[in-house]
């Protein structure tokens, strides 16, 4: 597997306006885009740190994979994303080491990325994303 850097941090955040205020007037950082992602529920906001991001998820459905968590957890960071090469590369190699998929094979994700999910009880207690921007490489 073939990991470049961190592609992004996602933190659920009950208000989405509310936490982008708190990151832009506080932090001094700059939200460059706010997303709706249908397929998972959440409205994204998006600012970027060198090659990393920070991805704010509030949930657009309290049965959502956001709404679930907030309601167990509260608020807080939520997933740990990296970017890959060759994601399809990359799944079969972690399945064929006895990794825990949520995706085995990727789909669409926010910023026309192509997303895929580790299961937490196989990353030693992190939900971990791979991304792949295919209109990079
Ligand atoms: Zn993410």
């Amino acid at each position: 597997m073939n990991i470049s850097h961190i592609e992004h941090i996602g933190i659920a955040v009950k208000n989405l306006e509310e936490s982008i205020a708190f990151y832009e007037d506080v932090l001094g950082l700059t939200c460059y885009s706010i997303e709706e992602v249908a397929d998972q529920k959440v409205r994204t906001a998006f600012f970027m740190l060198g090659k990393t991001k920070v991805e704010l998820l509030e949930s657009t459905d309290p049965e959502g994979p956001i709404g679930k968590f907030i309601e167990k957890k509260g608020e807080g960071v939520h997933h740990m994303a990296f970017a890959v090469k060759d994601i399809e590369n990359a799944l079969s190699g972690l399945e064929n080491k006895g990794i825990r998929l949520i995706d085995k094979t990727p789909r669409k994700g926010a910023e026309g990325l192509d997303i895929a999910f580790l299961h937490p009880k196989s990353t030693h207690g992190v939900l971990m994303e791979l991304c792949e921007d295919k209109n990079e490489s």
